[in-house]
């Protein structure tokens, strides 16, 4: 048996059509032009890249967008003032600071600036809350695009056994409480987790959100299981020529080989659970604009 390949590109490809869409209809009737802004700290190569898909994707789907790109040694107080105009900008719907910040920073403070309205990270304490509450909240992208995929592959998930592997608050938790939602029976798991092997043999759905490359192995997948991998690891080439040069590739938090002969379906990385983070960055940053003006 081979598993289902279950493609990020296309599905991400359909969601930022129809994010186009409505940004079109929202500037033709209601004069609202989705606005979003990106703050990147440093200069770390991949931050950079996905800052600048977010900015040219933004702007192709015709909304508004600004990128402060600021000095690594930039002061709290620095950002924070940044984030405070952009918090105030009507212009400026979603605001969104690329993770992980340099290390004399602290998130916290700037997630609190950014307010629950436009954070289209789904970060801030009020949309986590709201989203435990079932209330409509601003979701953070990763998990949103792993259930648009799911459901795409599988339907209606009720009653599946879900395993969620990571607890963070950008990608586990909000997973969990998606496919809770969803009324899957959920399993977290985390590092502490006794018998990890065992406790993913049983998920209909196994989410590897760990960052450990290729950890999961494939006589940890119950046969036909779906699995959805978030991991985005650098690693050496394994052809040691290639390795010795120096050149690197991406790989996930599953062993992608081993768990293409016992899984049903089963995202790749790259392009599986990737491209979707930046299309739901657009959906919620429409989403939030409509909320902010009043627009249905
Ligand atoms: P974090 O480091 O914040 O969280 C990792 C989680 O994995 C923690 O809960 C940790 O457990 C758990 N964990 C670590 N090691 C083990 C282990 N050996 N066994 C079981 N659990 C373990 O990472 P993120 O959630 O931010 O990201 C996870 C992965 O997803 C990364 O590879 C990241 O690059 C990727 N990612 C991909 C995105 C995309 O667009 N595709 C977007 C965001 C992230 P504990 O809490 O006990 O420490």
């Amino acid at each position: 048996m081979t598993a289902q390949i279950i493609e990020g590109l296309p599905v991400a490809d359909r969601l930022r059509a129809d994010v186009a869409t409505e940004v079109a209809r929202l500037r033709a009737e209601h004069g609202l032009q989705p606005g979003l802004a990106v703050v990147l700290v440093g200069d770390d190569p991949a931050s950079q890249a996905y800052v600048k898909s977010k900015g040219e994707q933004s702007k192709a789907a015709g909304m508004h967008s600004v990128t402060h790109l600021l000095p690594g040694d930039t002061t709290q107080e620095t950002l924070e003032a940044l984030v405070r105009d952009l918090a105030a900008d009507p212009a400026i719907h979603g605001v969104l600071v690329q993770l992980p910040l340099p290390k004399h920073l602290d998130e916290k403070p700037v997630i609190e600036l950014i307010g629950p309205d436009k954070d289209v990270d789904g970060l801030h304490v009020v949309n986590a809350g709201r989203l435990v509450a079932g209330l409509p909240a601003l979701v953070a992208c990763t998990p949103t695009g792993c259930l648009i995929l799911l459901k795409a592959t599988l339907g209606d998930l009720t009653g599946k056994h879900a395993v969620v592997v990571g607890r963070s608050l950008l990608v586990g938790k909000p997973i969990a409480q998606l496919l809770l939602a969803e009324n899957c029976t959920v399993t977290m798991a985390h590092s502490r987790t006794v018998d990890l092997p065992g406790i993913c043999r049983q998920a209909d759905i196994l989410v590897a959100a760990v960052g450990q490359p290729r950890m999961i192995r494939g006589d940890w997948i119950k046969p036909g299981a779906c699995v959805i991998d978030v991991g985005i690891n650098r690693v050496p080439f394994d052809n040691p020529e290639q390795a010795a040069a120096g050149k690197t590739k991406i790989v996930g938090d599953v062993n992608y080989k081993e768990a293409l002969q016992v899984a049903g379906s089963i995202t790749p990385v790259p392009k599986g659970v990737g491209p979707m983070t930046v299309a739901v960055l657009l959906h919620n940053t429409v989403l939030a604009a409509k909320r902010l003006a009043g627009v249905s």
